[in-house]
């Protein structure tokens, strides 16, 4: 039997399996994609300590998964299925494999959120794109859309001036929910040009992205904007699916749990952008796979 079982290799899980290996826990770390989470998908990040500078999201999250592999952690590339969580022996189904394990640490992070209108769908990856860092280049010269007033929205539409002739930041809202700092930024920037109490009704084009129809929300004109990308920024959805609601959750999904990340099971934790905080940061995600991994250890030494 293993006494952990980690779901999830972004900032949270890999720090979970580093402080779980330090304290003597056999540990398995599950990852159904690339290891780094969503954070690799950020072009640079400056506001995690001690890279005063910054440093790309994808060197930073590089440098996370060797320090885990160093430590002995394999990261395995398994899609969990499903957790049973009743009793002291929980399990965690992984595609042909049922694993027993004493705990297990839920750090499966979040997925962006789509609109849900019509064109999304069919238009992703033809000019509808969740990711600035990946997409971006590819509108070199172009006029494009950025949908959402948070910090990934304004963080990504500065990102996409380095390549685009003109960003069109559009917000629900007469003000933006980012940091001030990233918001002053964008101000600057002459490159973007804000839309206000405005969302998208239509994305347009068959092959690729043409344009999108506009709803104000103040008098419900509808107007057109000609772009060639539509970049969607409106927020997170925790990925929890496997869950089958055997976990208490808040009124969005996210995973509730204490100070020490138990979350309503006893012996399953969580961590980072799946659980219910107020801060989803690499730098909180971090923080609470090293509480997820203590807290295991301690669980496990408890019942024995
Ligand atoms: P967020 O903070 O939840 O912001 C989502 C934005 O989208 C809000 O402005 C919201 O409008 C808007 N929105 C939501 N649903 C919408 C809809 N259906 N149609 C149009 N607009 C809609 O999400 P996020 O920006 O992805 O950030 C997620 C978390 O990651 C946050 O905790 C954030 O601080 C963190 N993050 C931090 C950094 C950084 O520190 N540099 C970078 C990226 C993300 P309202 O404002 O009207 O609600």
């Amino acid at each position: 039997m293993e006494d952990t079982v980690i779901i999830g290799a972004g900032p949270a899980g890999l720090t979970a399996g580093i402080y779980a290996v330090r304290a003597g826990l056999k540990v398995r770390l599950f990852e159904k994609a690339i290891p780094g989470g969503q954070a690799i998908n950020t072009d640079w990040i400056e506001n995690y300590p001690g890279f005063p500078e910054g440093i790309a999201g994808f060197e930073l999250m590089d440098r996370m998964r060797k320090q885990a592999e160093f430590l002995g952690i394999t990261i395995e590339n398994k899609d969990v299925k499903g957790i049973e969580v009743k009793g002291d022996v929980k399990k965690v189904k992984a595609e042909k494999e049922e694993i027993e394990t004493k705990t297990i640490i839920i750090c499966s992070g979040s997925t962006p959120k789509k609109l849900g209108i019509e064109g999304e769908e069919e238009l992703i990856g033809k000019g509808v794109s969740f990711c600035a860092t990946c997409d971006g280049p590819f509108f070199r010269g172009q006029e494009v859309a950025v949908i959402g007033g948070g910090d990934s929205a304004v963080q990504e539409a500065i990102y996409l001036t380095k390549f685009a002739k003109k960003v069109h930041l559009i917000h629900r809202r007469d003000k933006l929910r980012a940091t001030k700092l990233l918001q002053e930024r964008a101000f600057k920037q002459e490159k973007i040009n804000f839309i206000w109490n405005s969302v998208p009704v239509k994305i347009l084009g068959k092959e690729a992205v043409e344009g999108l129809e506009l709803k104000n929300l103040k008098d419900e004109t509808i107007s057109y904007l000609p772009v060639k990308g539509v970049f969607v920024f409106i927020g997170l959805t925790p990925n929890t699916s496997f869950l089958n609601k055997q976990l208490k959750t808040d009124e969005s999904g996210f995973i509730i749990t204490d100070s020490e990340m138990q979350t309503s099971v006893k012996g399953v934790f969580a961590a980072g952008d799946v659980r219910s905080k107020p801060l989803r940061q690499i730098s909180t995600a971090v923080g609470d796979g090293a509480i997820a991994g203590f807290s295991a250890a301690r669980y496990i030494e408890e019942m024995q």
